[in-house]
């Protein structure tokens, strides 16, 4: 049964209510806040072992001693436990310690929102405090909003007294942090990289589709013998095709193309070349010009096993690229035939995606 402690300081008495108060909350500057053991036990599983602990004298008060935070802030917490609220401005004062007094009483919800207030609060003087206490304290997303913000702001950061402190007491903290610096910068790296891969893998699988159109339907400038030149009009990739037409003039005519002394002409090799290595025509039905040579030659010009695999894998990244491009295009096709009136119809083909044949790397 519970009953009223002997000498309970009404002043501390957080809940307002002197009734049924038969515990003793003692805080590290000695303070004593009365409360009552139903609703600790019900917030607080912690608080409920320490509460329904056998005692050597039964009749004793029961008192638990919450130190390290300063009295208020334990004023704070217990009020939590009472209201589950908790007001800005105590969040403001008291947040570093209610995360840590959320966390040893495993009280979750006081927990989340420590967390959500110290997120805000963030700034590049107090996240090393504020990261090493999520560290202590288990709070995964209050440590990783820290350790971006040291990875984004580490000049910075570097210069705060917590940094300093840091690297003179907790090495391996530090260690911790730096690694995790060079893993974000790394992926980084590794992301931009593969988005300029796709993008190049996007504008080959384009190439490619410009080059079977203008070796077998024709385009402005250049295409086959049997195509009436006067039916040619621009096709709807046409600026990246006019590239394309204007190296084919130059491959067909230039001088230093046998000696290998052309870039130019080295890269239109290399396109004909990754034509090849995609064509499903007979050899007798594609209209590409040395299509049938690389065919016949296959992997034989590779210099080594090293660059043959690389060479295949280009052609695998080609083939995907092209195949989602054309699904995209497909899809794209779609919507906007369900969303502009047939009586309204046609589609504006993009005239000025800027295209650029890239070097191939091989
Ligand atoms: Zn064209
Ligand atoms: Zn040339
Ligand atoms: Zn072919």
């Amino acid at each position: 049964m519970c009953r009223r402690p002997a000498s309970p300081t009404s002043s501390d008495n957080v809940s307002g209510d002197t009734t049924e108060i038969c515990i003793q909350i003692i805080t590290s500057g000695g303070r004593t806040i009365p409360v009552h053991a139903n609703i600790l036990a019900s917030a607080s599983t912690v608080l409920k072992s320490i509460i329904d602990k056998p005692r050597k004298h039964p009749s004793s008060a029961i008192t638990v001693s919450i130190s390290g935070v300063p009295c208020d802030a334990v004023v704070v917490f217990v009020r939590f436990l009472y209201s589950s609220k908790c007001s800005e401005e105590d969040m403001e004062k008291y947040g570093f310690h209610l995360l840590a007094l959320s966390h040893v009483y495993l009280i979750p919800k006081l927990k989340s929102q420590c967390t959500k207030a110290l997120i805000e609060r963030l700034t590049i003087e107090n996240v090393i405090d504020v990261l090493q206490l999520a560290r202590l304290c288990d709070a995964p997303d209050l440590y990783l909003k820290c350790m971006k913000l040291v990875s984004n702001k580490f000049k910075s950061v570097e210069e705060t007294e917590g940094w300093k402190f840091l690297q003179n007491n907790d090495p391996f903290f530090e260690l911790e942090i730096l690694q995790f610096i060079d893993e974000t910068e790394s992926r980084r790296k590794m992301s931009r990289r593969q988005r300029r891969a796709q993008r190049l893998y996007i504008e080959l699988g384009e190439a490619m589709d410009c080059l079977e159109h203008i070796c077998t339907e024709g385009c402005i400038s250049v295409g086959p013998n049997d195509t009436p030149r006067k039916n040619r009009v621009p096709c709807n990739k046409f600026s990246t095709c006019q590239g394309l037409q204007l190296s084919l003039q130059h491959f067909a005519n230039c001088k230093n193309r046998m000696n290998q002394g052309c870039v130019r002409c080295k890269r239109m090799w290399q396109l004909f070349k990754l034509h090849s290595s995609i064509c499903e025509l007979p050899e007798s039905a594609c209209k590409v010009p040395l299509c049938k040579r690389f065919k016949i030659r296959g992997g034989d010009e590779m210099k080594n096993k090293k660059e043959e695999v690389r060479w295949g894998l280009l052609v695998k990244k080609v083939v995907v690229a092209r195949a989602t491009s054309s699904l995209l295009l497909q899809k794209k096709k779609e919507v906007e035939k369900e969303a502009i009136p047939a009586a309204c119809g046609g589609y504006n083909y993009d005239h000025n995606h800027g295209y650029v044949i890239r070097n191939l790397v091989c």
